[in-house]
């Protein structure tokens, strides 16, 4: 049943933005999702791959050329489209490569959001916000688990571009008074993840070599933690974000985590395999210790939106292993 709303999301061909968009299609929004490499001659993945996430809605949604670097871009968007909810999805997504890209980082992650929030400022303001903010922003956090008043502590450049973009947002809400909210993120992962993440990589690739397609999985730390969720679960606590009032930021994750061995045992295990003949520690992928766990108290979400995880880990990782291995067994290319 159409409801009257229109939402933008931004990095709807992403993970989070096709769950999302799925997510709202179903509530009856009207879904415009802004495409930064639309008809660009720059477009390194060819127009399959960049809409297979949502290769079963394209015919709900509308695409709409738009760029975070690009303030006019962002401008016309906001103001042919009149959104009345605004989802900023879109960003420079894997952490080490924001070392290699810091100044890029930063025009995206940080200063896109500013663009994107002052375009809304212009010309809609009554439309309601929300930041994707991360858990990068706590780095070296000074309490585990992490609230939403733990201070931040930033550690990597991605992590520093999103905690200017968490505090815009915040500032957008107190000194303008729009309904601006940020969402801090812990990891969250589904057969939709980019395979450089270790999740997607793991799946993928005990998936290939269940069928004789690879031998080998080289990974960096086994030992490394993260608190880890389901996509499609933080999607609903997006969603539920903007609908709470009055706005307010949350902590969103799992409050739980596990090691990169953990998620490897129960991924091969679920093929049969054992993850200890085919796992080879690679130094291009480890990355130096991180002395302080993050995890999430995700108390207030639960509390205040009524919010709750549907997938454990174990099911989360039996999940994307059955996905990947039936992908690969139909020959069908997913990023
Ligand atoms: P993805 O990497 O799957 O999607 C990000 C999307 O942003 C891509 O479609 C990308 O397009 C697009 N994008 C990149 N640059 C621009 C730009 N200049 N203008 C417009 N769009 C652009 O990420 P997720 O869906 O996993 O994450 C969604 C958000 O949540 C991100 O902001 C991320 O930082 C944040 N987050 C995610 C976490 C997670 O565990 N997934 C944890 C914490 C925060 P293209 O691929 O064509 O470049
Ligand atoms: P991140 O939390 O956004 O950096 O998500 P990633 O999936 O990239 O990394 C999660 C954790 O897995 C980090 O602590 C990495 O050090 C660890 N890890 C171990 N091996 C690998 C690997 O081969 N690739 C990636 N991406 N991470 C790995």
């Amino acid at each position: 049943m159409p409801n009257n709303r229109t939402a933008l999301i931004t990095g709807i061909l992403g993970q989070d933005g096709s769950y999302l968009a799925e997510l709202l299609l179903q509530k009856g929004y009207t879904v415009i999702g802004m495409d930064h490499a639309a008809g660009a001659a720059n477009a390194v993945q060819s127009t399959a791959q960049r809409f297979a996430r949502v290769q079963s809605i394209l015919g709900s949604i509308t695409l709409a050329p738009g760029d975070l670097a690009d303030q006019a871009s962002l401008l016309h968007l906001i103001e042919t489209y009149q959104p009345d909810e605004v989802y900023n999805l879109a960003a420079h997504t894997f952490v080490p490569a924001s070392w290699g890209q810091i100044v890029c980082t930063g025009e995206i992650n940080a200063l896109g959001v500013a663009r994107l929030l002052d375009s809304i400022h212009q010309a809609r303001p009554q439309a309601r916000f929300l930041q994707a903010s991360s858990s990068e922003v706590f780095g070296h956090p000074i309490e585990s688990p992490q609230r939403e008043n733990t201070p931040f502590s930033p550690r990597t450049p991605y992590g520093i571009a999103k905690a200017y973009a968490h505090w815009t947002t915040v500032n957008y809400r107190q000194s303008f008074g729009l309904f601006a909210v940020a969402a801090i993120l812990y990891n969250h992962e589904s057969e939709r993840r980019p395979p450089d993440f270790v999740t997607r990589k793991i799946t993928q690739t005990a998936a290939r070599i269940k069928l004789g397609l690879a031998d080998q999985l080289p990974l960096g730390s086994l030992d490394a933690r993260r608190d880890w969720g389901f996509a499609g679960d933080y999607v609903e606590a997006l969603w539920r974000m903007v609908q709470h009032e009055p706005p307010e930021d949350f902590v969103i994750g799992f409050g739980e985590t596990h090691t990169v061995r953990e998620f490897c045992q129960l991924a091969f295990g679920r093929l049969d395999l054992d993850y200890r003949d085919y796992v080879i520690v690679d130094p291009r992928f480890v990355r130096p210790p991180e002395p302080v766990q993050l995890i999430a108290d995700p108390t207030n979400a639960r509390q205040k939106l009524a919010w709750q995880p549907t997938l454990t880990f174990e099911q989360l990782v039996q999940r994307m292993v059955d996905a990947d291995l039936q992908q690969l067994k139909q020959g069908i290319s997913r990023p």
